[in-house]
């Protein structure tokens, strides 16, 4: 297959996990860039995009050596679906036959409804970052709405969703946690909240500044 070559800022692929994709052997892509400034995020340099792209040439071979190996691919980030050519992209990757899961911070639902639209998505994970009185404060961008209309989009399809939060406790209280899965029972998600430990470390706030 000739393909076109498509604009898009990875940094660097994680061959194999058997824990990022729900009953999938798969791998995942890792995009630069992202529209948030979480404080407690510990890929600073992917976010400030500090790698140099992988060639597209080579993230396509990839692809095509582990088609029979790998049932999915996990496109993360950094938020991915910010990358100028991502619907290419995943239409490209499920020509190759593989699931396709998205890793989004809700921000950029036209992306997500076009993804199920086109039927490219088989799986999201999308972060529930903070309640509504807090969501600029831990995120730095001012997309409570963006979120909530991204959460729709998943609630009306028929893909299979996570959400899931990360629990700085310098960010939120057991108040908020509580707020926002209650959020989520008004919206008839009944699954819990998915609740990620703060990894310490090289955080965004080490790089930027700024507290924690
Ligand atoms: S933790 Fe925040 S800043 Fe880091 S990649 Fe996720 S949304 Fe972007």
């Amino acid at each position: 297959m000739v393909q076109k070559s498509l604009k898009l800022p990875i940094a660097s692929i994680t061959p194999i996990t058997f824990q990022d994709f729900p009953d999938h052997i798969a791998a995942i892509i890792w995009f630069m860039g992202c529209n948030m400034r979480c404080s407690y995020c510990h890929n600073p340099d992917l976010v400030l995009g500090k790698y140099r792209p992988l060639r597209f040439e080579d993230v396509v071979s990839f692809l095509n050596s582990r088609s029979k190996l790998l049932q999915g691919i996990v496109l993360s980030g950094g938020e991915c679906t910010l990358a100028k050519d991502f619907i290419a992209f995943a239409s490209l990757i499920k020509e190759l036959g593989f699931k396709v899961k998205i890793d989004t911070n809700g921000s950029n639902p036209q992306v997500v409804r076009e993804a199920i639209s086109l039927n490219l998505v088989d799986y999201v994970a999308i972060d529930f970052k903070a309640p509504n009185h807090k969501f600029e404060a831990v995120t730095k961008l001012n997309s409570f709405d963006k979120f909530v209309e991204s959460l729709d989009i998943l609630i009306s399809s028929d893909i299979d969703f996570e959400v899931r939060t990360t629990v700085d406790p310098n960010q939120l209280l057991v108040s908020d946690i509580v707020e926002m899965q209650n959020f989520l029972k008004d919206r008839a998600i009944f699954n819990p909240l998915i609740l990620q430990n703060f990894i310490g470390g090289n955080t965004l706030s080490d790089v930027l500044g700024g507290r924690r």
